[in-house]
């Protein structure tokens, strides 16, 4: 009897071992990698093209949603980088774009920079922005920081919980800065060298000091963009080199090879734009996350870190050439080569099975108008000189010509422009002793009827409860309208139009943009990729906002107060 106890006895503590935990351990280290400007079928089109150990080892050995849009129209950098990790949308975090009018101030106001804070270490020079939308001059000279968020993300419920360590990096300081919230210990963006701002830090640590002495900024300077894969004919993939509606980014020409000197004599200035607009200003930021990843030994202590990397030239690169170019399909395969360095990098120094990866972008992109009509597409470029020159016209006609507001200058019914957003002058609405819901009405019905506009909400409009289970364009904007920062107007163009962005500058003469609701904007891909989770593809539809649950359950802390979405239903099981 006895010996049958202690056999017994014995048997009770085996069973932990012969039973181990359903759940495996959770990752050391979570990487949420952004594509600036990669769209959902980018990954599934060119799969063929990929090796084995980058995109198509997450896809094959992560859960892989084929089928994840955003959920608001907004499908801009500053937007998507603030709601990945927040898990909610403009309307809850206030990015409403890159920059947008401040009435207060009288001025064009950044997402992610402001005038309170230095550069550390001072500026070299500022990248170029095609994004720019400003009217008033440029903000691309202030220090990053993360003052305008109003959302926690999953970054800031790490540091608040844990003793895990955050840090943000990208080419683009709101690419770096906006997902790792409020709290980081770092965000390093690129400005002719990695740079950090004093809202962070009053110095960068040693590594960061010696990579930007190493000289590989400045190596790319005698190389030329050449085809990743030469022996591959990019011709049957995507058509030919040269096709019309492509620019020429920074004197780097429509066709291969692109030199990279950005017209510069020697390396600095419109050198470093040139970079960025080439996959080398990938490499570079490869090579600044490694260093990184072993400086700060991101993995290899006790608690569960965060690093997001926010790759910047598929954005820049894309703009230029367009979706359907050999440009964009060379960075694709590039951007594969990338991810498997890392991984390669993550297996050494982390060790496989103890780190979890999340790929995904920030939005999509429009094709080239041309390239569009080419396949019999209603497609076209607006001018938005003309339109916003009629539309002010018309306004003047309805309500009277604006007096000299200071000098000769007449005041403008049109007081500033952040495209989709309008905003009206409220101070000479006053003074003709009109009402904004007057003017703002008449001026929607005139941009209704205007050339290429598909629909124009109203910040009332905007402004009205969510109507449940409602999923429109309506909607999608509602999610991308903060009232305190917003327009009067918000306009959304046809599909496959595209309009110049600023009053006084006419702009995507060539190249393409993205910003609104439609599905090649809003379609990217999601990815997770650790312990836990099977493989294989997930046809469930998913937003990039799901990335905060999903993150949070990695790393194993609530999440977000102002998450909207749980796990995926599918996650767990393929
Ligand atoms: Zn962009």
């Amino acid at each position: 009897m006895r010996l049958l106890l202690v056999a017994f006895l014995a048997f009770l503590t085996l069973i932990p071992t012969v039973s181990p935990a359903e759940e495996p351990a959770k990752p050391k280290l979570l990487v949420v990698i952004v594509f600036d400007q990669m769209r959902g079928d980018y990954i599934d089109r060119w799969q063929p093209l990929f090796g084995e150990d980058g995109f198509k080892r997450l896809q094959t050995k992560g859960a892989w949603f084929t089928d994840c849009h955003y959920p608001y129209a907004s499908t801009i950098t500053g937007p998507g980088h603030a709601s990945i990790l927040s898990g909610t949308g403009p309307n809850k975090h206030g990015i409403i774009h890159n920059d947008w009018y401040d009435r207060q101030a009288g001025a064009t106001v950044n997402c992610a920079s402001n005038d309170r804070y230095q550069f550390v270490p001072a500026l070299k020079k500022a990248p170029v922005d095609p994004e720019k939308i400003t009217t008033t001059p440029s903000t691309e000279k202030l220090a990053g920081n993360p003052e305008r968020m109003m959302c926690e993300t999953v970054a800031d419920v790490l540091k608040a919980k844990t003793k895990g360590r955050v840090i943000g990096l990208s080419l683009k300081d709101r690419g770096a800065l906006l997902p790792v919230g409020h709290s980081p210990d770092a965000a390093y963006w690129f400005n002719g060298q990695f740079l950090t701002s004093t809202f962070y830090r009053e110095s960068v640590p040693q590594w960061v000091s010696d990579f930007n002495k190493s000289g590989l900024a400045e190596s790319y300077f005698v190389k030329e963009w050449t085809a990743f894969k030469p022996e591959l004919d990019y011709n049957k993939w995507v058509g030919p080199d040269t096709a019309p509606g492509e620019g020429k980014g920074v004197s780097q020409g429509v066709k291969f090879p692109h030199p990279t000197t950005g017209g510069a004599k020697l390396p600095g200035g419109k050198y470093y734009d040139a970079v960025a607009t080439s996959p080398f200003g990938n490499e570079l930021l490869l090579a600044f996350a490694k260093s990184c990843i072993d400086a700060e030994k991101l993995g290899q202590t006790e608690a569960a870190d965060l690093l997001t990397i926010s790759f910047s030239s598929n954005d820049l690169i894309g703009h230029v050439y367009g979706p359907d170019s050999q440009e964009v399909l060379d960075t694709t395969l590039r951007s594969d080569a990338v991810v498997a360095e890392l991984l390669k990098h993550l297996d050494a120094k982390v060790g496989a099975g103890k780190y979890a990866v999340m790929v995904t972008a920030d939005h999509g992109i429009c094709p080239l108008p041309e390239h569009s009509a080419k396949l019999g597409k209603d497609a076209k470029r607006v001018s938005s000189i003309a339109l916003i020159a009629g539309a002010e016209k018309h306004l003047r006609e309805k309500f009277g010509e604006p007096e000299p507001a200071s000098g000769k200058t007449k005041a403008r019914w049109i007081e500033a422009i952040a495209a989709p957003h309008v905003y009206l002058n409220h101070r000479l609405i006053a003074a003709k002793k009109r009402t904004v819901k007057e003017v703002t009405d008449a001026f929607a019905a005139y941009l209704r009827k205007q050339d290429g506009v598909h629909s124009v909400f109203t910040g009332e409009q905007l402004s009205a409860p969510f109507v449940p289970n409602e999923e429109t364009f309506l909607t999608m904007a509602k999610r991308s309208f903060y009232p305190a920062r917003g327009g009067d107007v918000y306009v959304i163009l046809k599909p496959f139009y595209l309009i110049g962005t600023t009053s006084t500058v006419e702009r995507l003469a060539t190249g393409t943009t993205h910003g609104s609701p439609h599905p090649y904007d809003t379609h990217v891909p999601l990815i997770a990729f650790g312990p836990g989770v099977p493989g294989g593809s997930r046809s469930e539809k998913v937003t990039p906002l799901h990335v905060a649950a999903i993150a949070s359950w990695f790393l194993d802390i609530p999440k977000p107060k102002d998450a909207e979405y749980e796990l995926p239903k599918s996650l767990l099981r393929n």
